[in-house]
């Protein structure tokens, strides 16, 4: 099946999201899931902390005993025992009495608070207690942060470190995640030689199989690299095959536009399977090619290096998360204002190179000056992409503007008072 219209942008990502589906699962210990999908419920069996403990360095008591104490009026309490964290105390905190404990340590039986350390003073088997405490003061209480049946962590999740801790300290050394699509990168044209290999008259250095290994790898999934195809029929066959063979997915650049050169519109074309041929209507881009062949979906990107990264973060990212099981697959989208006047053509979306400054609490974004489909140094620059709608011909500096962060890492270079 062939259709080629121009399409919007949602409906582009619509359209290959609804056949995307998330893959299988597998189980990997918790030091390897940094980043995997958490692929069902964490759900707890335990009581964390599992008993009322201390929250401090200090003496278990009954609140009572502490009752006017001050810095002039100590309370002289007798000490029965000595709980380091990882002990137990058998026996019962009775009036006048306390047993001395470390932060963690369960609160013995008897005692309905813990006073700190720093306002007592220790005398042979006894305690001078300088300040009054609350019942329950300095107690953490059992349960307090996760209790048995509750959902602790969602499947669909990305493990960070607090997932990972979260789900060790449920004593869990494994854990069950979305397994990660191999993904093959195929960079399409005659004029290409790999960084490293005799450059030459009227060739250039292949750099989007490169960003796009870099893409892939932020996105978690694993990145095949199958290298160049030349412009000629039986060259991309081949590849296009190896390419297939190697990944769940496979994502070429160059090729797919209406030149008497782009064979790899002809070569989809043969191979069994549907491909679909879209002018969308996003710039950079326009020309995609997004089909499945043995079941496995390909995305024909275009070949300008700008292009190639940015509809790759607009429809092969939000793809590539859903097939990994993420629940969130969009960027974050932040309004800024404009630093500078901003004008496009109608009829196309526009994502445009921008760095984003913050003055007192407010975002700025500055447009980059160079920012054509084959500025590449623009992407470097950038912290973000400007998102301007199709029907807008004209924004002016000052005016509200969204912000696609595009950077996985935004951080700052001078530390933010707070
Ligand atoms: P195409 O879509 O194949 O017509 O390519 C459009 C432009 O992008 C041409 O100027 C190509 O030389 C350039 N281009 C295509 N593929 C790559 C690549 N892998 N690395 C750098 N530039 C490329
Ligand atoms: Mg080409």
């Amino acid at each position: 099946m062939m259709v080629e219209t121009m399409i919007s942008v949602d409906e582009a990502l619509e359209r290959i999201l609804e056949g995307i589906e998330p893959l299988g699962l597998e189980r990997i210990p918790v030091t390897e899931a940094f980043g995997r999908v958490l692929g069902e419920d964490v759900c707890s069996s335990l009581l964390i902390p599992p008993k009322d403990n201390s929250a401090m360095d200090g003496y278990a008591l009954r609140s009572e005993d502490t009752r006017g104490a001050g810095s002039g009026s100590p309370r002289v309490l007798k000490v029965i025992g000595d709980l380091p964290a990882g002990s137990t105390f058998t026996g019962c905190v009775e009036r006048g009495q306390a047993v001395r404990i470390m932060t963690g340590a369960p609160i013995p039986s008897g005692a309905d608070a813990v006073v700190m350390k720093e306002y007592t003073e220790a005398q042979g088997d006894e305690v001078r207690v300088f300040k009054e405490v609350k019942e329950g003061e300095n107690i953490r209480r059992a349960g307090e942060d996760v209790r048995p049946g509750e959902v602790v962590i969602k499947r669909g999740t990305a493990i960070s470190p607090s997932e990972m801790g979260m789900i060790a300290s449920l004593g869990l050394p494994f854990v069950t995640v979305y397994q990660r699509p191999r993904v093959s990168i195929l960079s399409t044209g005659s004029e290409l030689v790999e960084p490293g290999e005799e450059g030459g008259e009227g060739k250039i250095y292949n750099s989007n199989g490169y960003s796009l290994y870099g893409q892939v790898l932020s996105t978690g999934a694993i990145p095949s690299y199958i290298g160049i195809a030349g412009d000629e029929r039986d060259s991309l066959r081949e590849k296009l095959s190896l390419a297939l063979k190697a990944g769940d997915v496979v994502v070429t650049s160059g090729g797919v536009s209406v030149g008497d050169y782009d064979f790899v519109k002809d070569a989809l074309k043969e191979l069994e399977g549907e491909m679909m041929f879209w002018k969308v209507a996003i710039k950079p881009g326009k020309p995609l090619a997004f089909g499945r062949v043995g079941g496995k979906p390909l995305f024909g990107l275009p070949g300008n290096p700008v292009s190639s990264m940015v509809i790759f973060e607009e429809f092969v990212r939000p793809a590539l998360l859903k097939m990994m099981g993420r629940e969130r697959i969009y960027r974050r989208v932040m309004e800024a204002i404009l630093a500078e006047d901003v004008k496009k053509s109608p009829g196309r979306r526009h994502f445009i190179q921008a760095t984003i400054e913050e003055r007192d609490g407010t975002l700025y974004a500055h447009p980059l000056k160079a920012r054509g489909s084959g500025i590449l140094s623009s992407l470097v620059k950038a912290d973000g992409l400007l998102v301007i709608d199709e029907d807008v011909t004209h924004m002016e500096a000052g005016s509200r503007v969204r912000v696609q962060l595009i950077k996985d890492d935004f951080l700052y270079q001078k530390r933010r008072a707070y």
